[in-house]
């Protein structure tokens, strides 16, 4: 028997468990995007809440800063109002204040609405920190498991590679070669080496002649499949 077929042997059964940890490893990282989201939501409504609270804060400095303006300009005309000369300027004087007491009520009520503005966001704000605070708490565990199931599949597929490595050295060159271009393009999940199955390929299931068969069940040279190229080993139960 062609001493290469057992080697492809070891690189399938190693290629198997590298395709089931790649397989871990792809659902811890999942599980891990998946407690992300959860946690992403809240983490949004923060972050907008928190640029909504400095634009109306910053709002509310302009809107007290007008009415002390407003304030200044009524005393001083209240001032003026007071050492009018006569009827006309006093006419003319009071009628300046009341504008301004107008305009300091309107001030008043805008600075009014953004302070209850403020409030609501403030209450927004504290209640996504909870709801954040809890989710992180309550997804600590399952993170820790997902990062743990995450490191160990990457351990395992680093131990498996080097192992397989070893294996790929003893085989004949042109099949190592080979071995390494199918990788490259295999969608196999277990890789570029497969089985027989009902005399067709296991990986495109084209149907094979009888004579690339025979060579196989014979354990002579290793036969490709001629469609899609993948190295074929005899059935499982030969
Ligand atoms: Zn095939």
């Amino acid at each position: 028997m062609n001493p290469n077929y057992e080697i492809l042997e070891q690189i399938l059964r190693l290629d198997c468990e590298a395709g089931s940890a790649t397989m871990e490893w792809r659902n811890a990282q999942k599980e891990l995007t998946a407690l992300a989201e959860k946690t992403k939501s809240s983490e949004e409504l923060i972050q907008k809440t928190k640029t909504d609270l400095s634009f109306l804060e910053g709002e509310l400095r302009r809107q007290y800063k007008r009415i002390d303006e407003l304030e200044e300009r009524k005393a001083e005309r209240s001032g003026k109002l007071f050492a009018a000369k006569n009827d006309d300027e006093h006419r003319s004087f009071k009628r300046e204040v009341d504008h301004i007491d107008r305009d300091i009520r309107d001030a008043t009520r805008k600075s009014d609405d953004t302070e209850s503005q403020i409030e609501r966001l403030k209450s927004t704000y504290f209640s996504a920190e909870e709801t954040l605070a809890s989710a992180l708490a309550a997804s600590a565990e399952e993170r820790k498991k997902a990062e743990t199931a995450q490191s160990e599949s990457s351990g395992k597929l680093a131990d498996i590679e080097s192992i397989r490595n070893q294996h790929l050295e003893k085989l004949e060159p042109r099949l190592n070669q080979h071995y390494k271009r199918v990788s490259q393009i295999s969608r196999n999940a277990n890789g570029p080496i497969v089985r027989v199955v009902d005399k067709a390929c296991g990986n495109c299931h084209m149907g094979l002649a009888p004579q690339v068969l025979n060579t196989i069940l014979r354990g002579n040279d290793v036969q490709f499949c001629p469609s899609c190229n993948h190295i074929l080993l005899p059935p499982q139960n030969q």
